[in-house]
């Protein structure tokens, strides 16, 4: 524990590390190695950070982040000690650190139903509704009711309705910018019929994803690039890379999945070189052979050029 000195963060003592490695905080376990983390604990000193520091990054589990190997020079908020829940049925509130398979499990006890895709989702509320994170038909947005949310311009905490957070198809006005950050949300659920059908649709989900994608064992960021929509048609980025025969196709220590074609893991200490190079290969073959572009679903965070380079290239095409 340091103190942190500041403006306004005077005397506020708020647990921080210097050259800090990444790694357990990014399922790809990249190593990155960070100047200065910060943990806070409660609302208040997540704003405090957030008021003073210089274009924070937050982060939650590090599901959907692609680490620089070269490291991180901004200041790091990591959020997982804001983990305060509330429970009214049929409504639940979090603060931003919780884990939302452990809000599934605990809307499973309380035999409230909509959380049930949350389940196998290595994710934090902050990131899963920043991100409007969703699967099998369900999307963090079915049952949002508000967030609260710090507004760096303004230096003050509002109430986001959920047509003030803009949610689209794996995205918020709060994706990808410095101005908002979620302190907590809540959430309006159902009652459903029974315990039973809640853990059935959990199995089932559970299942899918076992047969179909790579677990935590090897180390991912979940989708690569998001589907499409071409003439009217939603097609699969998984389709469309199986078609391009790139299922186990190696860049460095990183390799296309053998069981998904639109998941890289980390297989052999791979770098975010490694990852972004293999992401351009991909994205080129998609377009080589179905004139498609594919964009991003992760994102990539980092100050080298020649990565910069390649990040812009994949996401400017
Ligand atoms: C194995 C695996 C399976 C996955 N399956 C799915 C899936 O089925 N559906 C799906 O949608 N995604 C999936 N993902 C991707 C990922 O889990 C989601 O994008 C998730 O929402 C990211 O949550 P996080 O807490 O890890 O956020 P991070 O990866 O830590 O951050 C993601 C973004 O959110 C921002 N952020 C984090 N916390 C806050 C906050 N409090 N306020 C504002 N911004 C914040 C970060 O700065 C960053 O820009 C999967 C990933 C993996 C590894």
């Amino acid at each position: 524990m340091v103190t942190v000195w500041g403006n306004i963060m005077k005397n506020a003592e708020i647990e921080h590390k210097t050259e800090y490695n990444l790694m357990p905080y990014n399922t790809l376990r990249i190593s990155s190695i960070a100047d200065d983390v910060y943990f806070p604990k409660t609302h208040e000193e997540f704003s405090l950070l957030l008021a003073n520091l210089d274009l924070p990054l937050v982060i939650g589990k590090g599901s959907n982040l692609l680490l620089s190997s070269f490291g991180i020079k901004r200041p790091v908020i990591i959020t997982k000690n804001l983990n305060k829940i509330n429970v009214k049925p049929p409504f639940i509130e979090a603060d931003a650190g919780v884990s939302v398979s452990k809000l599934s499990n605990m809307a499973l006890e309380l035999k409230l139903t909509g959380f049930e895709f949350l389940s196998s989702i290595p994710a934090t509320i902050g990131g899963a509704v920043s991100m409007n994170a969703g699967a099998n038909g369900q999307e963090i947005s079915d049952c949002f009711v508000s967030a609260l949310v710090y507004d760096s311009d303004e230096d003050k905490i509002k109430t986001f309705t959920k047509e003030d957070m803009g949610f689209l198809y794996r995205s918020t006005k709060l994706k990808n910018q410095e101005r908002y950050f979620v302190l907590s949300a809540k959430f309006e659920l159902k009652n459903a019929d029974s315990y039973d059908c809640i853990q059935e649709l959990m199995n089932k989900n559970m299942e899918k994803r076992k047969a179909s994608q790579p677990s935590l064992n090897e180390p991912n960021l979940g989708c690569v690039f998001k589907n499409v929509i071409k003439d009217g048609e939603k097609l699969s980025a998984g389709m469309l890379l199986d078609k391009c025969n790139l299922k186990s196709f190696p860049v460095g220590g990183a390799m296309v999945s053998h069981k998904h074609a639109n998941f890289i893991i980390n297989f052999n200490n791979a770098t975010s070189t490694d990852y972004l190079c293999l992401m351009q290969e991909m994205q080129n073959r998609v377009k080589k052979q179905f004139e498609i572009t594919l964009m991003p679903e992760v994102i990539y965070v980092g100050d080298d050029k020649k990565e910069n380079q390649i990040w812009k290239q994949i996401t400017q095409s």
